[in-house]
């Protein structure tokens, strides 16, 4: 490997757009969700504060969730969508609207998907659109749908239904030419999300890729699944496109295989799952000009590898084929830096009603908690550019 490095380690760029008060009120909330004790006593204090009905959606709003989220609304996030396109950073609405389950959520939630997708099309600063199935269909199906458990009359409608509302989507993407993500969720209905994402890019990315399936690189199987995906996609005739993640559920994932009695799906150590992802990695590139990829990462050598192999191969920092992608909030070290040297960059930029949304703020939270008795990068990378700018 070249000896090409980027500087993650240049906070004045990653915090170039904050201010001296936004700064310190963020590192005041990475110091919160630093700590193991209060981040799990903060998590279920607000399920519970919530669930009971107790005014702290105000609070939350301040806090956390104006530190992870755009707003309640897309016109919310205007603002946080032309700071991030001042910095070349793309925006990417994300409805993060979890846990509904009847069928007029499903349709409600499908149509706040399209409205993404309409505001989106034609923006340079919006480059790709995102939505979970699990937004827009039940559980249940989902999960005897991947089980390939033979339905009832009444499944068999739901499983239709579904099919439609995903086909709606895809299909106003197409016509609009705006790419489209779709996320991976828990591994037992996930056979059903890519049975349904490779119909979509079947159907939609004949000429260009703009259904895009995500592989969690911290399954065991999904290495060897992301490469017959794409070799399938190109017996089949159309271009395969795959939005690279390590994988958000791993608790659940292994609670689950051990109270059922079956083998967990996960990777037995973070170096495992490390090992795929950047195999994943070095697959994609070596395959770039006939599918596209995202490297969905805040992993800074995980970044740097897909650089340096570019700057290897001799790929244009700017190639439509390859992208990187952060979440709003976390990241900017990678974000703001790619984005100075030209890389296509872009942030999950989440919204919905904050009560709505406290599943995605609780996966947050945990993710930058020091269980493992580290201090999270976020705060590392914070504390370095408040030292710099002596504050
Ligand atoms: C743009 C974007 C889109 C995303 N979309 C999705 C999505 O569709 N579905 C989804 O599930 N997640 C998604 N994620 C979240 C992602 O899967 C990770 O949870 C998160 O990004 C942290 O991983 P990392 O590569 O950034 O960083 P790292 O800190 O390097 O990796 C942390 C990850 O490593 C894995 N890991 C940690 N410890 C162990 C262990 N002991 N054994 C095995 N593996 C371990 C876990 O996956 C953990 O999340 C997305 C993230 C981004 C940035």
């Amino acid at each position: 490997m070249s000896e090409f490095r980027l500087n993650f380690q240049d906070t004045a760029t990653a915090f170039a757009d904050k201010s001296n008060s936004q700064l310190k009120e963020k590192y005041r909330l990475f110091k919160l969700l630093n700590s193991p004790t209060l981040n799990s006593i903060g998590s279920a204090a607000a399920r519970f504060a919530l669930s009971i009905g107790l005014p702290v959606e105000g609070l939350i709003k301040a806090t956390i969730f104006e530190q992870f989220c755009g707003g309640e609304k897309i016109e919310e996030c205007e603002p946080t969508i032309t700071k991030l396109g001042a910095s070349n950073i793309g925006a990417i609405l994300d409805y993060s609207v979890e846990g509904k389950a009847t069928e007029e959520d499903f349709e409600r939630t499908k149509n706040e998907i399209i409205k993404t997708i309409e505001r989106a099309k034609d923006d340079r600063n919006i480059p790709f659109a995102v939505f979970k199935v699990t937004g827009i269909a039940p559980l249940g199906t989902l999960e005897r749908m991947s089980r390939k458990k033979k339905l009832d009359a009444k499944g068999q409608a739901k499983c239709e239904r579904i099919h439609t509302r995903v086909s709606e989507i895809c299909e106003f993407a197409y016509s609009v030419n705006q790419p489209v993500f779709i996320d991976a969720e828990e591994s037992w209905i996930q056979d059903a999300i890519d049975r349904t994402a490779a119909e979509m890019m079947e159907r939609f990315n004949r000429e260009e890729p703009i259904i895009y399936n995500t592989i969690q690189l911290y399954r065991t199987d999904r290495l060897q699944f992301l490469k017959d995906s794409r070799r399938q996609a190109k017996l089949d005739g159309y271009i395969y496109a795959a939005k690279l993640v390590r994988g958000a559920y791993m608790e659940k994932e292994r609670e689950r295989a051990a109270e059922m009695g079956y083998p967990s799906p996960i990777h037995e150590n973070k170096e495992a799952t490390d090992a795929d992802y950047n195999a994943a990695l070095d697959y994609c590139m070596r395959h770039y000009e006939d599918m596209a990829y995202v490297a969905g990462t805040h992993n800074e050598e995980s970044t740097q590898k897909v650089a340096a192999m570019m700057h290897e191969h001799g790929v244009p920092p700017n190639h439509p084929h390859v992208f990187f992608s952060q979440l709003y909030g976390m990241g900017d070290n990678i974000s703001y830096v790619l984005a100075k040297e030209g890389y296509n960059v872009s942030k999950y930029v989440p919204y919905g009603p904050v009560a709505d949304t406290i599943p995605y703020l609780i996966r947050r939270a945990n993710e930058n908690s020091s269980a493992a008795g580290h201090m999270s990068r976020e705060l590392e990378m914070i504390e370095k550019e408040l030292k710099r700018r002596r504050l």
